[in-house]
């Protein structure tokens, strides 16, 4: 899978992508990651990119022509429209499967705004998606670009190095994951659940799933109402309340 990201701080987001498992992932070519810089494509003689906003207000705004031009310069000679993400506070919100989604594409450009965002007319012109990451706003969108490459990146397959192993977390079933512990078995005094130490795997997955649905009551409830719960889980629920 190839990223484009369209930047105004390309080294920001070279930098921030390029260790441990993503940084392993672009050496042996799972994934490309390409910082553009904006600035590149300018026509204006002193490489400005902002100016003020029509009709007043505080701050700058990124100006239309040369997004545009980068753009093209990543588009052009390609002969299917490219899904562009405009990353802004504005967008849907981004969640796993929205990751599982773009996931899917070849090519994926994502857009970082700065200042006081963009000239609409070229989102218009350009934007297939807008997201966001959370109910919050940014300085840029570099941040928000670096979140969604990594936890798409995660699901490209050869990214990571047992491609099971995202199949158990976080939301993939609509659960929270269960607790998980490492050696020693006591630490601090404190001991791990016996039941891991069992070697009865079908214990293990029924004590994990169980452990997953009162994490998920615990912290995030709305995902419950939205799990469709066996008999066996709400009794469960029900008889662990106070857990
Ligand atoms: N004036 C804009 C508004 O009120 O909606 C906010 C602009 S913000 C200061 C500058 C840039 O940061 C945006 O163009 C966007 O690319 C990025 N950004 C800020 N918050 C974000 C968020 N929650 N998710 C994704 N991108 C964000």
């Amino acid at each position: 899978m190839n990223f484009h990201i369209l930047t105004l701080f390309p080294e920001m987001v070279s930098d921030g992508l390029n260790t441990s498992i993503i940084g392993r992932a672009k050496e042996n070519e799972s994934i490309s990651i390409e910082a553009i810089n904006i600035r590149d494509y300018t026509t204006e003689k002193h490489g400005k990119v902002d100016d003020y906003p029509y009709g007043g207000g505080a701050g700058m705004l990124m100006q239309a022509q040369p997004i545009y031009d980068a753009y093209k310069a990543i588009t052009e000679g390609k002969n299917k429209k490219i899904r562009t993400v405009y990353v802004t506070p504005q967008g849907h919100t981004f969640n796993q499967k929205m990751a599982h989604d773009f996931a899917k594409e070849e090519d994926l450009i994502i857009l970082c705004g700065h200042y006081e965002g963009i000239d609409e007319r070229v989102l218009d012109e350009i934007v297939t998606d807008r997201v966001s990451i959370g109910d919050y706003v940014l300085t840029g969108g570099e941040l928000a670009a670096m979140v969604m490459v990594d936890s798409i990146s995660r699901l490209v397959p050869g990214v990571l190095h047992n491609d099971d192993s995202s199949m158990d977390e976080s939301f993939e079933n609509g659960l929270l994951e269960y607790p998980q512990y490492s050696r020693p078995a006591v630490w601090n005094d404190k001991e791990v659940p016996p039941i891991l130490l069992s070697g009865d795997h079908k214990k293990v997955d029924e004590w994990r799933h169980n452990m997953s649905l009162l994490r998920t009551k615990k912290y995030r409830p709305d995902l419950l109402e939205a799990y469709p719960l066996t008999d066996k889980d709400r009794k469960f629920l029900e008889e662990n309340s106070e857990l």
